[in-house]
């Protein structure tokens, strides 16, 4: 598949960069690029030999939204590759004049068919070599019931205990998902901590794990 070539993609979990060797015609003119060093100390830059067009192969940006429902984070068993079959929370890339957070909203609906809000940044993952730089959200699950849609064969609804470790899609899958686990755990323990503070009682900190484990049963399977 093109975006196979485009990856890079080996086999292994997760896209590679391939050097964009595989870039031969100007996006512009369709004339032949050369691989040129403009600048010192610079990778070399694909120049157009017909109308000088210079096409730089950027990274690829994606969201991620990280939410619970029912006691358990959210995650979708994708059905398409790379990484056919191994776990993921809903995301995707960004569109061109999208902002990630609004990717994110809009990939939780495409992907499982709910509504999320209160972004929270959890952190940037990005690994040398690799094409896509992810941006991953805490969020909350305003509405609906999270389903498999796009692209996925099945949801899941994992709480911390039970994350599929060996079966995570990507390593930003993994890293994120260990951040998250320990932020929310950080801020359950500061809220058991904190004494009653009259004036931040109106407006507590928001607390996804606390708040749906409460309301949770023992059904954190599939
Ligand atoms: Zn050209």
């Amino acid at each position: 598949m093109a975006q196979d070539r485009l990856f890079g993609y080996n086999g292994a979990v997760s896209p590679r960069f391939d050097d964009s060797s595989g870039y031969r015609f100007c996006l512009i003119c369709g004339g032949p690029y050369d691989l040129k060093v403009l600048k010192e100390g610079e990778r070399p830059r694909h120049v157009c030999r017909s109308c000088g067009h210079t096409h730089y192969v950027d990274p690829k940006v994606a969201t991620v939204g990280i939410f619970q429902s029912n006691g358990g984070i959210v995650m979708l068993r994708r059905g398409i590759e790379p990484a056919y079959g191994k776990w993921v929370c809903p995301g995707g890339f960004v569109e061109r004049g999208e902002t990630p957070v609004d990717a994110c909203v809009r990939e939780s609906e495409e992907e499982a068919g709910v509504k999320i809000g209160d972004l929270r940044l959890l952190n940037v993952y990005a690994y040398p070599d690799h094409v896509v730089i992810v941006i991953v959200y805490m969020a909350r699950l305003m509405s609906g019931v999270p389903r498999a849609l796009d692209e996925s064969m099945e949801v899941g609804v994992f709480p911390p205990e039970r994350i599929p470790w060996d079966d995570l899609a990507f390593p930003s899958t993994r890293d994120s998902l260990r951040d998250y686990v320990e932020t929310v755990r950080a801020d359950s323990h500061v809220s058991k901590r904190s004494p009653p503070c009259p004036s931040a009682a109106a407006d507590p900190p928001p607390n996804p794990l606390v708040g749906e484990s409460a309301r949770g049963g023992e059904d954190g399977g599939r």
